[in-house]
């Protein structure tokens, strides 16, 4: 039942003290010109109503939760801890610098440890998103080329295995995006890059790993080509925890990064909560940096570098979101860093490995976080789509991986068990896939009733995309 088919009239848990200033009444311009219809509820069914849907809905807490693209994992608590300190939580962003040079230097110190683990010269916490932070990243690539008056570059390239935001976020920085088809192997047709490589490309954005999962193994070819024509190197490490501590992008020709804390480094991810798309940049790009950064020793103070393309967000980013990423990077340390990139890799290719007797694996080789299956075959000869399979999970205690993602994959299932989840777990989560493909050969008809175990079944989606219900109407 929806809260407002809950309300009754009048009811209510607000107390107002007495009033004790002059009462106002406001003039008829200022005032509504419908009722406000707001649900009335007391207290308690408020935190009833709540609790129920809390219930009702799936998180890390609940089970395996293989997202492909998208690090659901288990972050740990003493996170939450620091992020509730009071010396982070009481402070105000307008707040003079010298009475908050603590929280100056967790900035700075991620900024440090941030740009060891990727290999750049300086970043900002400041864009909330991985897609805000691609852009903020491509308005730097954009005021380089202009301070060089190299004005002809108006086009980025973006690999077909690039994340669906990628291009999106091409086109809202003004480019136009030349997209180039990937090679058998999953990774950039070399060739196809050399072709369209020249003196209008102002960058290239490319995910690595890619969509697939996959590591391009001609990554210095590839930033190589790109140098060559004039353009700049994107890196989308919104899936670090694939490489960090490993190798670094600015090793491998980047000039700018982005980094999803919100996947990587231990915030929680989903659900609209407040997240950070870090960005980093190598020297060339650091005066365009958006304000402000950190500087200074003893004495730390805020400042804007010296071409800034302004402010992506309010102030400095999602502060506590920072202070979660320092405690995070402080509590694994040098060698925590690249164990857990180890784990998230190996996690994948144990699972890949444990299934692909049976499921078809897009590109069979070695994957990094992530792998993907086609089951373009299963559905052939049995009927059973990636999406019956995807919602029979639910029934078995899983959430269900990415699904027809990325788009070059014909029934494309995405799991990215990350690094959090023990062999048991896993192990666990293989039985259930093949359990599922059993019952694929005998009862494809049953598959296609999943799920049947939760509060509504299987939902009209295109119906729900395309005439969505936003508001309540009340009677
Ligand atoms: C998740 C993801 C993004 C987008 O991040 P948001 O925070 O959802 O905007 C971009 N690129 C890749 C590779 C991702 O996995």
């Amino acid at each position: 039942m929806l809260v407002f088919e809950k309300s009754r009239p009048g009811r209510g848990c607000t107390l107002f003290p007495p009033c004790d200033v002059d009462v106002v009444t406001p003039s008829d311009k200022d005032k509504r010109e419908s009722e406000l219809h707001l649900p009335e509820l007391s207290e308690t069914e408020i935190s009833r109503h709540y609790t129920e849907l809390a219930k009702k809905s799936r998180g890390v807490n609940d089970g395996f939760y293989p997202l492909g693209s998208c690090t659901m994992k288990y972050n740990p608590k003493i996170n939450e801890d620091m992020a509730s300190l009071p010396g982070f939580t009481e402070i105000h962003p307008l707040q003079p610098e010298h009475t908050v040079q603590g929280c100056l230097e967790v900035l700075q110190t991620v900024e440090k440890y941030l740009c060891e683990i990727t290999g750049m010269d300086r970043l900002t916490v400041q864009p909330a998103a991985g897609a805000h932070g691609e852009f903020t990243g491509l308005m730097l690539i954009k005021a380089y080329h202009e301070s060089r008056n190299d004005t002809k570059r108006t086009k980025i390239i973006v690999p077909d295995s690039a994340h669906g935001t990628n291009p999106a976020s091409a086109t809202m920085a003004g480019y136009s995006v030349v997209s180039i088809p990937s090679s058998a192997d999953g990774c950039v047709d070399i060739e196809k890059l050399k072709a369209v490589a020249g003196d209008d490309i102002a960058g290239l954005m490319l995910t690595n790993p890619n969509t697939v999962g996959l590591f391009d193994k001609n990554i210095l070819e590839i930033t190589k080509i790109v140098h060559d024509c004039g353009g700049l190197n994107y890196y989308d490490g919104a899936n670090l925890n694939a490489v960090m501590g490993v190798v670094k992008p600015g090793d491998m020709g980047f000039d700018v990064i982005h980094l999803n804390i919100h996947k990587t480094f231990s915030t929680p991810h989903g659900g609209g909560g407040p997240g950070c798309g870090a960005v980093g940049c190598k020297k060339l790009l650091a005066d365009f940096m958006p304000a402000v950064l950190v500087e200074g020793d003893a004495e730390k103070k805020f400042v804007k570098p010296k071409h800034s393309i302004g402010e992506m967000k309010a102030f400095y980013g999602n502060f506590l979101v920072v202070v979660k990423a320092l405690t995070y990077i402080k509590t694994l340390g040098k060698e925590g860093i690249p164990q857990a990139c180890k784990n998230a890799v190996l996690n994948a290719n144990y699972m890949m490995d444990k299934l692909k007797d049976i499921y078809t694996m897009a590109y069979d080789q070695i994957c990094m976080h992530e792998f993907v299956m086609s089951l373009e075959d299963l559905k052939r000869k049995t009927g059973v789509s990636a999406m019956d399979i995807a919602k029979a999970l639910i029934d078995n205690g899983m959430h269900p991986p990415t699904m027809y993602f990325p788009l070059i994959v014909h029934e494309a299932l995405m799991v990215e068990p990350t690094e959090t989840e023990s062999k048991e777990t896993l192990d666990d989560a293989i039985a259930v896939f093949r359990k599922l493909y059993e019952q694929a050969q005998k009862d494809p008809e049953a598959l296609h009733m999943a799920p049947v175990t939760t509060p509504v079944g299987r939902l009209d989606e295109v119906g729900a995309a395309r005439n969505p219900v936003l508001r309540y109407k009340w009677k």
